[in-house]
């Protein structure tokens, strides 16, 4: 099943989305992962990208489509897209990447969530500095604040997750990607899931309605 996952900067992409690509057996493809990795080992796309990253801004459509396009091309099977795409361009050039290829679109899965609730979950969030597995002090919190419950490894904050940071996340959110879910709504089989809650329960509601087998 091809998915993409919809929702705003901490409506909980990054952890149902690694979720559902474990209990649907997909790949999970996270442009913002990609994004973080490459610019930590310093690559030539790592450096083009860094300043939008860590400023909250959108990268160039044109470079984030490059990037999706050609992995989806080197993957075999089905994929989970997450954080792609976030405007109407990058959605446009998708379809028109699918339709050329043979492959389509399955589902679209909209992470609705508040403004207000958010803005306290990002602040809240987390993620193991050594195997990056994410945690949010509210909504999912680690045993110990600081470690990490998998690896031990130290939990650290995203650069991009400061106040004034996440406020401009929002206001792009707002403007560049809501015109995105009128799009799919138009064009695919949506389904908004409450993102206000547990997240394994989120994960159990939206498995079910993709006809996940259940665990
Ligand atoms: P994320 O981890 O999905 O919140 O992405 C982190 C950052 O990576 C975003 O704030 C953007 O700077 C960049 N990014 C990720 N995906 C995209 C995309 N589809 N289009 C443009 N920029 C993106």
């Amino acid at each position: 099943m091809n998915l993409i996952l919809l929702g705003a900067p901490g409506s909980g992409k990054g952890t149902q989305a690694k979720a559902l690509a474990q209990r649907l057996k997909t790949t999970h493809l996270s442009t913002g992962d990609v994004f973080r990795e490459e610019i930590a080992k310093k690559t030539p796309l790592g450096t083009k990208v860094q300043s939008y990253v860590t400023s909250g801004k959108l990268v160039p459509d044109a470079v984030v489509t490059e990037v999706v396009t050609a992995k989806l091309a080197a993957l075999q099977g089905s994929f989970l897209l997450d954080g792609f795409p976030r405007t109407v361009e990058q959605a446009i050039s998708l379809d028109g990447y699918l339709k050329k290829s043979g492959k389509k679109l399955d589902r679209v899965v909209y992470l609705a969530l508040s403004e207000d609730e958010v803005i306290k979950r990002l602040t809240a969030r987390r993620n193991c500095g050594s195997c990056n597995e994410l945690y949010n002090m509210v909504s999912k919190p680690p045993k110990h604040p600081q470690f990490c419950d998998k690896c031990g490894g130290k939990l650290v904050q995203r650069q991009d997750d400061t106040e004034e940071t996440v406020k401009k996340r929002l206001m792009v959110f707002r403007d560049l990607t809501e015109p995105l879910i009128s799009y799919y709504k138009a064009h695919e089989n949506v389904f908004e899931a409450d993102a206000a809650g547990v997240a394994a329960e989120i994960t159990e509601t939206i498995a079910n309605e993709l006809g996940a087998p259940a665990q």
